[in-house]
């Protein structure tokens, strides 16, 4: 038997209240979301495809790695505590959808 918080995140998750795809609330998030999806942000991958830079290494750290979504999003050692708070913020959403198909 799952505890009654657990059940009720299960509960809600599954009548589609808790785990939505997260909203950008504002216009600038939005802007910059739409930039990386259409190759056109200030990452130096962008930058390069677009010849404005030469250089598509990322400059904030030493990996010597494109600086591409995957690289800036994922991989880059110089987001790693901002990365480590998102995945702490997201960490129940990701609990609840691992339990998602256990049965009730
Ligand atoms: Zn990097």
């Amino acid at each position: 038997m799952l505890p009654t918080k657990m059940r009720q995140k299960l509960k809600d998750t599954l009548l589609g209240t808790r785990i939505s795809i997260p909203s950008i609330a504002n216009r600038r998030m939005k802007a910059l979301h739409y930039r990386v999806r259409v190759d056109f942000s200030a990452l130096r991958s962008h930058l390069k495809k677009h010849k404005i830079t030469v250089d598509n290494i990322c400059e904030q750290c030493s990996t010597n790695s494109v600086e591409d979504p995957k690289h800036y999003f994922l991989e880059c050692p110089a987001y790693d505590q901002q990365r480590s708070k998102l995945l702490e913020t997201l960490e129940d959403n990701v609990i609840v959808a691992n339990v998602g198909t256990a049965e009730i």
